[in-house]
């Protein structure tokens, strides 16, 4: 039996790649964690391993759909994060930013939860400040394929900070940066976990436009201890609060680092640069180092050796 003392935590999309690494740690804690996923683009086998702890409950569930539970916490994270995924089902993915977001919200104002939003530097478009301060407010094709992610993560972030002026709802709404690590779904498309697939199976590696687009890679682990000291702060952090690695790398970079680091023989291939692909992208961190203490301490190179290292224990 889990401790009545014990801190009830949803995380809904607990099953995907981040929503997998915040359950394990919330569990270890000793919180009792409800993980929340309808299995778009999560897995059971991402919480597998949690399944016989006393503290974890899974249970299978739309956000799109309202949800009555008693809660103290909330962590937000359900909706797909890949371009290919969420460009799969744009429709889908507007609910589930927006009623996602209200169903979420409405069950915080219910129980007196806290909730923290998990929103994209997405919101940012395709930047035309650089690095992007959590003042600077973005540039968004409203109508591309893009924005049914882009302008679905705006209005949950609306729908957020109306809420705690309306509700008084204690919101928290951080803004993730590329986060890159181990369960990464291996089709997911995005760049990281291609780079590496393509690598080890010694098939080109595709390299998007000329590899001068630039990102900026946190790893997960880095990730979810700047989430979990958000919502530990005080009320008064609602954000938005960039969360991500400062350090800047082209994606033709990127593409040669994983070479030489999994000593692939793979050419490097170019593909057309999707539309409405941003063209630079890394964060401002100065807000998070000053209120809740925090930065990324894992370089790429030593994320990509763990990452690299899981891919190869999958395939
Ligand atoms: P992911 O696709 O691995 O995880 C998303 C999870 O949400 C999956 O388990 C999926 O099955 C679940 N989900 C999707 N639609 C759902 C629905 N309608 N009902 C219930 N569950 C649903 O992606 P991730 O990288 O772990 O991203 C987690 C969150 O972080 C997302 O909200 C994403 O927008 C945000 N984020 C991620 C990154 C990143 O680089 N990974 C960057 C910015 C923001
Ligand atoms: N990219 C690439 N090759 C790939 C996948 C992605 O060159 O096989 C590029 C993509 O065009 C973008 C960057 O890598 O410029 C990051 O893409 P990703 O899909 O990981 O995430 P985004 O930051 O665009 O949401």
């Amino acid at each position: 039996m889990s401790s009545l003392l014990a801190k009830k935590v949803l995380v809904t999309g607990g099953a995907g790649f981040i929503g997998s690494h915040l359950c394990e740690r919330l569990v270890a804690r000793g919180d009792d964690v409800l993980c929340v996923d309808n299995f778009f683009t999560g897995t059971k086998s991402n919480v597998a391993h949690l399944l016989d702890a006393k503290n974890f409950e899974l249970l299978r569930h739309d956000v799109t759909f309202p949800l009555y539970v008693e809660v103290d916490e909330i962590y937000n994270l359900a909706c797909p994060a890949s371009p290919v995924h969420y460009q799969y089902d744009p429709v889908q993915t507007t609910k589930t930013s927006v009623h996602g977001a209200i169903n979420a919200l409405g069950l915080a104002k219910r129980t007196g939860a806290k909730i923290l939003q998990s929103s994209t530097s997405e919101v940012y478009g395709d930047p035309e400040v650089h690095p992007q301060p959590e003042s600077y407010k973005g540039n968004v094709n409203p109508i591309g394929p893009r924005a049914c992610y882009d302008e679905g993560k705006r209005c949950a972030e609306t729908l957020f900070f109306d809420y705690h002026r309306q509700h008084n709802t204690p919101i928290r709404v951080c803004r993730i940066f590329n986060t890159y690590g181990p369960r990464m779904h291996p089709d997911d498309g995005r760049v990281v976990s291609n780079f590496i697939m393509q690598s080890l199976q010694g098939i080109p590696i595709t390299l998007y436009g000329d590899g001068s687009q630039t990102r900026s890679f946190c790893y997960v682990d880095d990730l979810v201890e700047g989430m979990m000291r958000m919502m530990d702060a005080d009320d008064t952090n609602t954000g938005p609060m960039n969360l991500g690695n400062p350090d800047e790398f082209t994606i033709r970079q990127l593409a040669e680092l994983v070479i030489e680091m999994t000593g692939a023989k793979s050419e490097i291939v170019l593909k057309p640069l999707p539309q409405d692909d941003p063209m630079q992208r890394c964060p401002d961190i100065s807000l998070a180092k000053l209120a809740i203490d925090w930065e990324p301490a894992i370089p790429l190179r030593d994320g990509l050796e763990r990452t690299i290292a899981y891919f190869k224990s999958i395939l």
